[in-house]
């Protein structure tokens, strides 16, 4: 399938079935260490998405991103609602009005998002926090595509990434947002918004 706005929209319909299918998951995940609310906060934002594409699907990728962006903000609320926003706001600023998305234009769409969430929330690597999960990502698609790989191969070695990324929360202490209340009792879960992104892009790539 090619990376333009049907590709996007198609893939972003995935990824709202993926959030609903393991939305138990996440909210329990957060209520290990937060307030027991990342599985539905996604599934009410991502939910509303589904309701926009299907009035109206925008004719770009970019346009596709701004609307999940746009969506997700008034949405989701929490930390991570405005966090994702940023994300696929900064991500839709980085393809601009492209029609369809290389390798290369989805790893810089990667790494601006990624840049646009720390920048918001002030989370470094190592916090226990979607960063964890989004930097590993932007690493691993930029040398995919600095390899060639296409958008869909670009997608797949940032799903890896994140899925690892996410995995390796487990051990860490918390340093950035309600997690970081619980000091070292936060040790020992994995973080549930660097488990939805790795989700996230796993049903992007796929
Ligand atoms: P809330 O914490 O407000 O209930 P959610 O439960 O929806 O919001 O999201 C929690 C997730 O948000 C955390 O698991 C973490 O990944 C992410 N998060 C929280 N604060 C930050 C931050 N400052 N920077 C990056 N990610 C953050
Ligand atoms: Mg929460």
């Amino acid at each position: 399938m090619a990376c333009d706005a049907a590709g996007v929209a198609g893939g972003v319909r995935r990824v709202a079935g993926t959030v609903s299918e393991h939305k138990a998951e996440l909210t329990n995940l957060d209520r290990e260490i937060g307030d027991g609310d990342h599985g539905e906060n996604l599934a009410r934002g991502f939910g509303a998405v589904i309701g926009k594409l299907d009035a109206e699907t925008p004719d770009s990728p970019g346009g596709v991103l701004k609307l999940v962006a746009t969506t997700l903000i008034s949405t989701v609320g929490g930390a991570s609602g405005p966090l994702f926003g940023t994300a696929f706001l900064r991500a839709a600023t980085s393809v601009g009005d492209a029609g369809e998305l290389d390798g290369s234009a989805v790893a810089a769409a990667l790494e601006a998002a990624r840049d646009g969430v720390v920048a918001r929330g002030k989370a470094e690597p190592g916090d226990k926090t979607m960063v964890d999960a989004l930097t590993p990502a932007v690493d691993a698609a930029k040398a995919a595509a600095e390899g060639g790989g296409d958008a869909a191969a670009v997608l797949a070695a940032a799903a890896g990434a994140a899925e690892q990324g996410a995995a390796d929360t487990e051990p860490m202490q918390a340093h950035k947002g309600r997690a970081s209340y619980l000091g070292e009792r936060s040790i020992g879960h994995v973080d549930p918004g660097a488990r939805s992104t790795a989700y996230l892009l796993r049903a992007l790539a796929d």
